[in-house]
């Protein structure tokens, strides 16, 4: 990729009349069901392999097994929709065992048919993808005016960038969107002088160590009455289904059992889209606002292994929204710095750094000081100890955990920073 590029996606949905017309669908069935099966056979083909001790095959080995065996043992995938979508699929298996081997992830599954989401992903080639903004028409391999099925979207916002690729994907409450991926080049923002510390929370989702608070929504809290009911409705009727079928046969499900589960899909899609909204809204505010963003480095996969909070912390969506801090700081030039996950935040005065061993306690909302008698707010003091040890460690170059896209303007920063005098908070 050329420098200063990123790659971007846009997401838009397919409206009903598109989504719900026979050629349309058929074609989406085509396409999922055999990159399905191109996937599955795939991954029985490397885990052979890995179970003989082998190495894993090359992306262009896995390309060539599908084109020269696959093709020919299966006749019916000469013919598919889109023969990019193969050569992604066994794209994106190589990269989750790349990531397996490496035990940043679990192994891979079997991709099934009622999975919860569908895709298949293609290229760009030969013009073959194209976004008509002012009639809302995205063109795509086979789905085009030319076998006359052009897909029908809301394209609610415009394409920048160079088109490189294009996916369909069909979400658990039936619905489809087209997610066209461009590569796009994101000039820095204008430098300011402004650094953050940042306490991501419970109660108030973020807290900044100017006092500015950014309320969490509690998205699943507030409908997770709605939530369990439909969730009940939808288990006793298939209880019901199991006790109708004749054992050792697949449970027939009923027509209001799928009602039911399409039911419950919206209301999940509703919950996480309030948080994702509130995720984007909030990284933009702060990204835009600031030019040094000192984040906490915490282990959301270990927090949720607490039982007691784990459906708060879950409900807070900290990942998601670290994730878009993350990710918006880099592409805009900004310089974020991530502060030791075992730093005790909450208990250290950030006026004399003495640490109050007591507001461990949860609900200690408000303390003062033992040693200087300050009082403290407690996410807002958490939050200024943050920025002044990220602060520090910016003055003392841990490049392991500052990350700027530009380097040269990191180091001016640092020098800017280690002439002044940290050793106090304030
Ligand atoms: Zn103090």
């Amino acid at each position: 990729m050329k420098e200063g590029c990123f790659i971007r996606a846009y997401k838009y949905w397919i409206v009903p009349e598109t989504a719900q017309s026979e050629p349309f669908l058929k074609g989406v069935a085509n396409a999922f069901g055999q990159t399905r099966f191109v996937y599955n056979k795939l991954k029985d083909y490397v885990d052979k392999k890995l179970d003989n001790r082998e190495k894993l095959p090359s992306k262009t080995d896995l390309n060539n097994y599908v084109n020269r065996k696959l093709k020919k043992q299966h006749p019916f995938l000469r013919g598919s929709v889109d023969k990019f979508c193969f050569t992604h699929a066994a794209y994106q298996l190589h990269d989750a065992y790349s990531a397996f081997l490496e035990g940043k992830r679990g192994q891979p599954h079997f991709r099934k048919k009622f999975d919860s989401v569908q895709s298949f992903t293609t290229n760009f080639t030969n013009n073959n993808i194209k976004v008509d903004e002012e009639n809302g028409i995205v063109e795509l391999p086979y789905f085009n005016k030319r076998k006359g099925c052009p897909v029908k979207a809301v394209i609610h916002r415009s394409i920048q960038g160079r088109i490189i690729g294009a996916q369909v994907v069909r979400h658990a409450t039936g619905d489809y969107y087209v997610v066209i991926i461009c590569e796009v080049k994101i000039d820095e923002l204008p430098e300011n002088e402004k650094a953050v510390g940042l306490d991501l929370g419970i109660k108030d989702s973020v807290v900044c160590s100017d006092g500015t608070v950014i309320n969490s929504i509690r998205a699943l809290y507030q409908s997770e009455k709605s939530v369990k009911r439909t969730q009940k409705s939808l288990s006793r009727k298939y209880e019901a289904a199991k006790k109708r079928t004749p054992e050792g046969c697949r449970v027939q499900l009923s027509k209001n059992y799928l009602k039911d589960k399409a039911k419950l899909a919206r209301k999940h899609k509703r919950v996480r889209n309030q948080r994702y909204d509130l995720a984007q809204k909030t990284s933009n505010k702060i990204v835009n606002e600031n030019q040094i963003i000192i984040i906490e480095d915490l282990h959301v996969k270990g927090m949720l292994k607490n039982h007691h909070l784990a459906k708060a912390i879950a409900d807070a969506g900290f990942y998601q929204l670290r994730r878009c801090i993350e990710y918006k700081a880099y592409a805009l030039g900004r310089i974020l710095v991530r502060v030791d996950r075992w730093l005790p935040s909450s208990q250290l005065c950030s006026h004399c750094w003495y640490q109050n061993k007591e507001v461990k306690n949860l609900s200690i909302r408000v303390w003062d000081c033992p040693n200087c008698h300050t009082v403290h707010h407690r996410d807002v003091n958490a939050a200024k100890v943050i920025k002044a040890a990220g602060l520090e460690m910016l003055s003392k170059g841990y490049y392991h955990s500052t990350s700027c896209r530009n380097a040269a303007k990191l180091s001016v920063w640092r020098g800017r920073y280690s002439q002044t005098n940290l050793t106090s908070p304030q």
